[in-house]
């Protein structure tokens, strides 16, 4: 970034973090990725509208990353700059039931908020490693929940810098589907219905499901999840593992021995890395079964 961006961007936004050449291998949980030319750490709302105002005007194209737990960032590194939304963490309880989230929150500190308040619905989500806005976005979900299941509305900061709620069914919210995948903006908060419950029953569930994901899933080794979306008719990791790929690795990425349906990386394992396993994981699946896996994994 040039010198005199740089001065740009601290008389524009004096109060936002503002990192050159940032690595994005710092902040996807895949350990991969190379510099953000510009990163823009916001803590308020406010703030946020601001990064991107500026961006409009100086022409910077900018992308938005929550916790970076389902993003595979290039190698090369991103032009522009990257709005990290982890800043934006309130939550407050709004009626008997209802409890709204800014989009940095993390789901697991949503799912306790929840929990204390004694409202179950969000027991799945404790233990998602993603935001609430990286969640809306990609209806996080898990062991039969989903977001979709509980998420009435969402505040989106528009481009034009307007905010719009976008309610119910206008959400989109489908498998790891969103409306929000198909229009520009940020998602700022969002709102959930839950249903009033015991506090003991739910940390009880929360504490269950933590130790189904640590019996059955590679947690000690950086990953993005679960790589490729459930096709229809079957389960990722089955046909991964039925194609004889536990194991199979292209430089440090390799299908985890663990489950199947993640990537890991080992150590040292490059973007092209993970981009040529997965091509070869998809053409020896459907080689074997038919079957063409999608990659959930948003890939930048
Ligand atoms: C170990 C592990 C286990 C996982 N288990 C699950 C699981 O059980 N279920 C599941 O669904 N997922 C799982 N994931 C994947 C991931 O945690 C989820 O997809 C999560 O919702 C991503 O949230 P994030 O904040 O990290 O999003 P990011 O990775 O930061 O971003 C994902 C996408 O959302 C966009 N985005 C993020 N925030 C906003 C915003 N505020 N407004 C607009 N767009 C935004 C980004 O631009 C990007 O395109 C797992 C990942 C890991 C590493």
């Amino acid at each position: 970034m040039n010198h005199s961006l740089f001065f740009a961007v601290s008389t524009a936004l004096p109060n936002v973090t503002c990192l050159a050449r940032e690595p994005l291998s710092r902040h996807t949980s895949f350990r991969i990725g190379g510099p953000a030319e510009l990163m823009l750490c916001p803590k308020k709302e406010a703030e946020l509208a601001d990064c991107i105002a500026f961006c409009k005007t100086q022409g910077i194209p900018y992308r938005i990353l929550g916790g970076g737990t389902n993003v595979l960032a290039p190698d090369e590194g991103v032009p522009g700059a990257v709005l990290l939304t982890r800043g934006l963490e309130e939550i407050r309880q709004i009626s008997d039931t209802e409890i709204e989230a800014g989009c940095g929150l993390s789901l697991a500190r949503l799912a306790l908020f929840a929990q204390k308040a004694g409202l179950t619905g969000l027991e799945f989500a404790h233990g998602i490693p993603g935001t609430v806005g990286g969640g809306m976005y990609m209806n996080a979900g898990a062991y039969g929940g989903e977001l979709a299941q509980v998420a009435v509305s969402a505040r989106l900061l528009r481009p034009d810098g307007e905010v719009e709620t976008v309610e119910g069914p206008a959400m989109g919210l489908s498998y790891r589907h969103s409306a929000f995948m198909e229009r520009e903006g940020v998602i700022l908060f969002a709102r959930f219905r839950l249903t009033p419950g015991d506090p003991e029953a739910i940390l009880a569930r929360m504490k269950e499901l933590a130790e189904k994901r640590r019996n059955s899933q590679p947690l000690d080794l950086p990953s993005a999840g679960s790589t490729f979306k459930r096709p229809v008719g079957g389960y990722a990791a089955a046909l991964i593992q039925e194609a004889g790929l536990k194991g199979f690795r292209v430089g440090d990425a390799a299908v985890s021995t663990k489950h199947a349906g993640f990537v890991v990386n080992l150590g040292a394992a490059t973007a092209a890395d993970v981009l040529e396993l997965v091509a070869k994981v998809q053409e020896r699946v459907f080689a074997a079964s038919g079957i063409r896996l999608e990659p959930e994994v948003r890939i930048w």
